[in-house]
């Protein structure tokens, strides 16, 4: 296998794969972005075509191959990942593990049984009243097509026996979820007189199939949807509705209108819109948010406008916030669904969906309207509580002042019920940031990071500076570690100061690779956009980190002054001389 994943690294750029999830910006000869595995604004998210490597220096703190990106963002196993990217990179893989292709086999058990029930939608007798019905309701024959929608006859063995004929064993039919066992042992296709909606993944493949009841049949033991049972292929937390499909829109940076049921899913795609999804049986949940934010980090929540709905609304709300998404409700007249909307107005529907408002005023809306205390108070926690998940300090600032001035509350109030309602991690920041601001740290990393790298990179800048170089001088951990790594080379091998930096960076236990790779990159990013040379670059780095360092060193030794006795203070303050002493030299060298 290694010889294969070799293969496909050589054929495939890193910059192009990674390119269709997020969009990259050049920066020298790598590239940039915002992290598309957690919420950022600035983008702290490395890709380095020239290793093959990618890496966030952000809250991830993680890195590696174009393999270990596609597993993270597709959320799928290695296996599964070599596969997508053999295909990509026109590899033939030989060496297949067998779970592999009998998971293999039951995707395309799933893609058989998509074409048995479109085709009889489409073309068959048995499909004809489905198919009317969904002309009806306004559903294209094109649009059938596209969604490869198809009908289940309403038969107790008709897919059974198709798929046995395309010679699929009664237990894959049965894993896959199309084919269920009785308590007696009586098989049975599960999907029986229903409109199907092929659910897939992020891949297109489809693992899932939701059907809804024609009318006209018998409602009595039967539900309006149901849905394929979880199995090798389906996990419904993890799984978005026509996600497949709206991923290529949403990196154009549109909002992602989320909404209740595929009938709307599949009306509103037709009216144009293109970046709607919906979960498939089951709420909307966390899992959904981080499937989602792959590609987009603004939802519309465009919920029926009832009371379940606004209910499912605020709950949904709740979980974007806490993954720190930016979040708006689509404000539907009431009774009406989206599918409702698109019928009376194709053209005005989508326009509908895209124009949204914070959910905040919207509660503070119904919260002014409403008479009776008991529920004023209900939704006081409700906004409460959604402003608790806020990440953002100076977003969840702004959010506290608007519902105080709404009520008439002092503000201190509010933040006395956020930390009643968080009372572990109160995530309001209410002490005046009088450093100026949280940007700092960051600076201060990104410096060690660049410093690091150049050592790495450069063996002039190695053997000028690395010898000044103190451990005491860099506060990130990381940074401690990859600096510890490099000093014991250099104390075990003479030809540290001569090695490349791929010989260095060989040298590193492997769990500081990714990372080290990863630094270089950055140390390459600033010498593709300074004059100076590495090693006058070097210099600088080293200075401000020194000076850094010695001015905590300081601050430390005034407080100790200030607390010492009468002798102790005497060498306190000498030490404090020669600091002082050597950070004016550091300024005017
Ligand atoms: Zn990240």
């Amino acid at each position: 296998m290694g010889e294969e994943v070799e293969l496909i690294k050589e054929h495939l750029n890193v910059a192009d794969v990674i390119g269709e999830y997020v969009s990259l910006k050049p920066a020298g000869a790598n590239f940039k972005a915002l992290c598309p595995f957690h919420a950022e604004k600035t983008p702290s998210f490395m890709v380095s075509p020239g290793r093959g490597t990618w890496y966030c220096f952000g809250a991830c703190n993680e890195g590696g191959d174009v393999f270990s990106f596609i597993q993270k963002i597709e959320g799928v196993d290695f296996p599964a990942a070599l596969k997508l990217l053999a295909e990509r990179a026109g590899v033939q893989l030989t060496g297949q593990t067998r779970s592999h292709s009998q998971r293999q086999r039951l995707f395309d058990l799933m893609a058989a049984a998509t074409r048995f029930y479109h085709e009889i939608l489409a073309n068959r007798s048995a499909g004809k009243r489905a198919k009317k019905y969904l002309i009806d309701r306004g559903v294209k024959a094109a649009t059938i097509n596209d969604f490869q929608m198809g009908y289940a006859p309403n038969v107790w063995d008709a897919l059974q026996q198709w798929l046995g004929r395309q010679r699929y064993a009664v237990d894959e039919m049965i894993a896959a979820g199309v084919v269920g066992r009785s308590p007696r042992g009586k098989l049975y296709d599960r999907f029986r007189g229903r409109i199907i909606f092929p659910i897939a993944d992020t891949q297109g493949r489809v693992v899932a199939f939701g059907g809804r009841v024609t009318p006209g049949r018998q409602q009595d033991d039967v539900g309006k949807y149901i849905n394929s049972p979880e199995g090798p292929l389906y996990e419904k937390r993890r799984v978005v509705y026509n996600l497949q499909r709206a991923k290529q829109a949403l990196r154009g940076g549109q909002p992602c209108v989320v909404v209740e049921g595929y009938m709307d899913v599949v009306l509103l795609a037709q009216a144009g819109l293109e970046t709607v999804v919906a979960t498939s049986g089951t709420a909307f949940t966390g899992e959904h948010v981080d499937q989602l934010r792959r590609f987009t980090n603004v939802l519309h929540f465009a919920f029926d406008a009832d009371a379940a709905g606004w209910k499912a609304t605020v709950a949904a709300t709740q979980a974007a916030l806490s993954a720190g998404m930016k979040v708006a409700t689509v404000v539907l007249p009431a009774g009406k669904d989206p599918a409702d909307l698109v019928v009376e107005n194709p053209e005005g529907a989508a326009k509908i969906m895209q124009a949204s408002r914070p959910l905040t005023s919207l509660l503070l809306e119904q919260l002014r309207a409403s008479t009776e205390t008991a529920s004023q108070e209900d939704q006081l926690k409700a906004l409460v509580l959604l402003a608790g998940r806020v990440r953002n300090p100076i977003q969840q600032g702004a959010m506290v002042q608007e519902i105080a001035q709404a009520l008439h509350v002092p503000e201190d109030r509010i933040i006395d019920l956020l930390r009643q309602a968080q009372p572990v991690q109160p995530a309001l920041n209410v002490e005046p940031d009088i450093d100026g601001g949280a940007a700092q740290p960051d600076l201060d990393v990104l410096a060690e990071h660049q410093l690091l790298g150049l050592l790495m990179l450069n063996r002039d800048v190695r053997k000028a500076l690395f010898p000044y170089l103190e451990a005491g001088f860099l506060l990130d951990p990381n940074c401690q570690a990859l600096y510890n790594s490099m000093h014991q080379i250099a104390e075990h091998k003479t030809s540290f100061f001569t090695m490349s930096g791929d010989e260095l960076v060989g040298d590193f236990d492997v769990a500081l690779v990714p990372l080290a790779e990863a630094i270089r990159a950055r140390a390459e990013e600033l010498l593709g956009t300074t004059s100076h040379t590495p090693l006058q670059e070097g210099r600088l780095l080293l200075r401000a980190l020194q000076r850094r360092s010695l001015k905590s060193r300081l601050d430390a030794l005034q407080q100790e002054l200030m607390a010492a006795g009468e002798d102790s203070r005497a060498k306190a303050l000498q030490r404090f001389q020669t600091l002082a002493h050597e950070l004016a030299g550091i300024d005017n060298s």
